[in-house]
């Protein structure tokens, strides 16, 4: 029987294997017409652009199938996870724009549910409490051509394994002095089915539970658990749990309870980055970096920061797809997606970062002049920006001795100012040490943009600011956080050699155009020909505005004319 909730807007998305495998579930009623999916992260550490891929596939899947996303917290080590990650993985998902309405759910909340799946499979003679080390556990394990040795402990009864399995949660065993394991197949050519552990003694306190627990279950045993009490049909993971996905399965077999499917797909990796939490930690800890959110890192807070939006992301995520084989995505890929979302909807803005100041010899009033918001968005308006005898424009704009093709502000040159007139270069003022310091120019008043009457044509526009009006600001331009591609292949060398010591620039005396006074910590423009910033929401104060780059500009309109 077909069923008829499998709404037609999912047969508008791009197809790919894993909605494929959902659509063929619907058409056989494998799972009565319901789509149930759930983000399960570890709270050691802030959300990656990864994550925010899983989430992105998880909860997209579950919107377009009318279905439900679960967000649940996978807190089942209690040496690493914090609260902070906790409050921090719920902030990015909602930014995100996930849905997972009610449902933040915590595995650590199923302890003594899962205890008692262990208490019956010890009873059904398929779980054993093993005092080994975790050495010896490893060399009985054996290698991929050897098969593994079976514990001397493996054969206990199973009142003595009740037993000692009783007085592993009571606390009478001190941390790896025992295990529970599984009772599989030590000559499994897989190696996730020798035995593999269920549980380990872990005298520590956590963040939920306190000291109520002193063993805590394995990810293995756990994670099969977890997606069958909340009834999850389509659990979704990364590529490197396909060769688990058989234990996944003779755990829920062996127990006889409800059994979701495991789906595995390739894991996000981007170039020039470090995507493990255990590295990003290590850049935070070793202050490489000012904090999980510094803008230069992959998290989602820290994109969010930056001034990346929750769509262009989803964007993002939609275009890189979903495969079988792992592959790195070119972080270019993930910039072009922002750059194309900002375009539509940030107001543009001048402001001159390393500022060179203009005389305008022959004019001595003020005018407002007219620049258009969003040339891309006619209905975001225009705005009165002031011009003034005295100016600032870029000090890259002007060059004493030009090279061929530069088509900006030479010594007798001309050049046209954004939404302004033509001016012209007259007299280079220079510092001792030979540097320009000042330039004194003439304009021309018939060549006032829109309605100037001079059908004078030039080669370049430049942007500039009102030297009596702008505002100063400190603009934050961010490069790669690494020099090479792939910063963790070198297994010899430590990859936070690979950082790039350019990877921040601070330019703290950056002149922005005075309607921007108002903004607010978030706010993103498009400052003409630099890119897109945002307001820093960490830095920024009522005295000074801080301002983040975005992401660079793809095309400058500085060579053409208009
Ligand atoms: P890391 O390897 O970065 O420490 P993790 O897998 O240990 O990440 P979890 O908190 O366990 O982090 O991950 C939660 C979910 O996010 C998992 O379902 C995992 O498959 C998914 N996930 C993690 N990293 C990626 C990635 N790079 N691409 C896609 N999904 C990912
Ligand atoms: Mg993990």
């Amino acid at each position: 029987m077909e069923n008829k909730n499998n709404p037609e807007e999912s047969a508008n998305k791009p197809k790919n294997f894993i909605r494929e495998i959902i659509d063929e579930d619907f058409k056989t009623n494998k799972w009565g017409g319901r789509v149930h999916t759930r983000f399960p992260p570890e709270p050691n550490g802030y959300l990656h652009i990864g994550h925010a891929k899983s989430i992105c596939l998880n909860f997209g899947i579950a919107k377009d199938y009318n279905g439900k996303f679960n967000l649940r917290f996978d807190d089942t080590n209690p040496s690493k996870e914090e609260q902070e990650y906790v409050d921090s993985i719920i902030e990015d998902i909602k930014w995100l724009g996930a849905d997972f309405e009610d449902r933040i759910l915590y595995a650590s909340d199923y302890f003594e549910q899962m205890y008692n799946w262990a208490v019956e499979l010890i009873k059904k003679g398929k779980a054993y409490v093993d005092d080994l080390s975790a050495d010896e556990i490893r060399e009985h394990r054996g290698t991929l051509t050897e098969t593994g040795k079976e514990s001397p402990n493996r054969n206990r009864s199973i009142e003595e394994n009740l037993d000692l399995f009783e007085r592993m949660r009571k606390g009478e065993f001190k941390n790896g002095e025992k295990v529970l394991r599984a009772k599989i197949d030590m000559m499994s050519p897989n190696f996730n089915m020798r035995d593999p552990i269920m549980y380990r003694i872990v005298h520590a306190e956590h963040h939920r539970q306190g000291n109520k627990w002193c063993i805590y279950p394995t990810y293995d045993w756990a994670h099969g658990l977890e997606d069958s009490i909340e009834e999850i049909t389509h659990s979704i993971c990364t590529l490197e749990f396909e060769n688990h996905r058989p234990l996944y399965d003779w755990f829920l077999n062996e127990l006889g309870i409800y059994h979701p499917q495991q789906i595995e797909f390739a894991r996000l990796n981007l170039n020039y980055t470090v995507m493990s939490k255990r590295k990003l930690l290590q850049l935070v800890q070793g202050k490489y970096v000012d904090g999980w959110d510094d803008p230069r890192m992959p998290t989602v807070s820290a994109f969010r920061r930056r001034g990346y939006t929750p769509d262009a992301i989803r964007n993002f995520a939609e275009i890189i797809g979903v495969a079988k084989r792992d592959a790195t995505t070119d972080i270019a890929l993930l910039e072009y997606a922002i750059r194309e979302d900002l375009n539509k909807h940030a107001p543009r803005a001048m402001a001159v970062l390393r500022p060179l100041k203009v005389i305008l010899t022959n004019y001595n009033i003020t005018e407002e002049l007219d620049a258009v918001n969003n040339p891309e968005d006619i209905s975001m308006g225009v705005r009165k920006i002031p011009f003034t005898r005295e100016l600032f424009i870029e000090q890259t704009d002007f060059m004493e001795i030009p090279p061929k093709g530069y088509h900006r502000l030479t010594p007798g040159g001309e050049v046209r100012l954004r939404y302004a007139y033509i001016i012209k270069c007259e007299e280079v003022i220079k510092n001792d040490k030979g540097e320009a310091v000042e330039l004194h120019c003439t304009y021309d008043p018939e060549t006032r943009s829109g309605t100037g009457t001079s059908s004078k044509k030039v080669k370049g526009t430049i942007h500039w600011v009102s030297a009596d009006n702008a505002i100063e600001a400190e603009v934050r331009l961010y490069d790669r956080l690494f020099t090479v591609e792939a910063p963790d292949a070198d297994k010899e060398k430590d990859f936070v050699e690979f950082m790039n010591p350019n990877s921040l620039e601070v330019l703290p005396s950056a002149l922005i155009e005075p309607s921007l006074k108002n903004s607010k910590p978030g706010d993103r423009f498009q400052f003409e020909r630099h890119g897109y910033f945002c307001v820093d929401t960490k830095f920024s104060t009522d005295e000074k505005l801080v301002f983040n780059r975005t992401v660079t500009l793809k095309d400058s309109w500085g060579k053409k004319n208009n």
